[in-house]
């Protein structure tokens, strides 16, 4: 059990999200009870699941068996693109919450722009109207470009508390998080970890030794002092907990830099201007 919990990152809104929490993306949903189990025991208590991912239930299961408070928890779930629409919103949050078992939300977020679809602002003007009716504490975006949030931003009044972006060393997204920041939009790391790829890279893997700290946590902190939000993702006992207990520590200036230095530019997943996918 880790001794402190995760420090929080204000949103826009007057809400606050924990800097640190649990991703649960390709947890198969047999396993995904133990996994959000293990989390929670550790410390975690800010899980982001998915509609996509299709361990809603199992991760509602998880949180409700775990008899902590609700407002102790921090829930995020995720609008799938098939659903993007005013009213198809918000039957999909209908069937998102039945599946979570909770009466409120605490973020939601739009997975994907899915800029060919066309529908990302009546799908936010859908989020709103929720959150107006107390449904969800804070809504925000998934994977939106500058043009995206302009958009967005242009069309509806509303700033989104959080955009969640692939984002790791090699993939800094400087430019978006320096729009983010003048904004007042809350930056989340997804694939925190380059998705595992980033553990075994010699930068990470130095700092990791100078500080006596394992590479994944040296890559969470990295996040977390470039005001990051960050879910990192195991199905690991050990990991899960390792991957929390990063509170007690900090990186150099020098040591931020010579992480920061792996930013190539490159994607693992899909780009967002052009990502179609809307099936299940
Ligand atoms: P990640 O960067 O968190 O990496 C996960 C991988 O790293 C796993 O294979 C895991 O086995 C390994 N790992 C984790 N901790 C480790 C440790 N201490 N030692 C060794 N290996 C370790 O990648 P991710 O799961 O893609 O991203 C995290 C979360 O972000 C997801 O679970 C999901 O919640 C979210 N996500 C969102 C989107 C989106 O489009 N919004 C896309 C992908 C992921």
């Amino acid at each position: 059990m880790a001794s402190s919990l995760s420090p929080s990152v204000p949103l826009n809104d007057g809400n606050s999200i924990p800097a640190v929490g649990f991703g649960v993306f390709k947890i198969p949903p047999a396993d995904t009870e133990q996994a959000v189990s293990t989390a929670l025991q550790a410390g975690y208590r800010h899980i982001d699941t998915a509609a996509m991912y299709g361990n809603e239930r199992e991760t509602g299961r998880a949180v409700s068996e775990s008899g902590l408070p609700r407002d102790e928890l921090y829930l995020v779930t995720k609008l799938w693109n098939a659903d993007q629409g005013y009213d198809s919103t918000l039957r999909a949050f209908d069937a998102s919450m039945d599946r979570l078992g909770i009466d409120y939300l605490d973020l939601y977020l739009v997975h994907w722009p899915v800029p060919s679809l066309n529908k990302f602002v009546d799908t936010f003007k859908a989020f709103a109207h929720l959150r107006d009716q107390g449904r969800i504490r804070s809504i925000g975006v998934s994977n939106f470009e500058p043009e995206h949030l302009e958009t967005l931003i242009d069309a509806t009044g509303i700033v989104p508390a959080v955009n969640q972006v692939e984002l790791h060393p090699r993939l800094a997204q400087t430019k978006l998080r320096e729009m983010h920041a003048r904004l007042g939009i809350a930056t989340e790391a997804w694939g925190p970890l380059g998705q595992g790829s980033l553990l075994s890279d010699p930068a990470v893997t130095a700092v990791a030794d100078r500080v006596g700290r394992t590479p994944a946590q040296v890559l969470i902190r990295w996040h977390i002092q470039l005001g990051n939000i960050v879910i990192p993702k195991s199905v690991n006992p050990q990991r899960i907990a390792s991957n929390f207990d990063v509170f007690d520590f900090e990186l150099s200036d020098v040591d931020m830099a010579s992480i920061s230095s792996l930013d190539d530019g490159n994607r693992l997943g899909p780009d967002p201007r052009t990502f179609e996918f809307t099936g299940r």
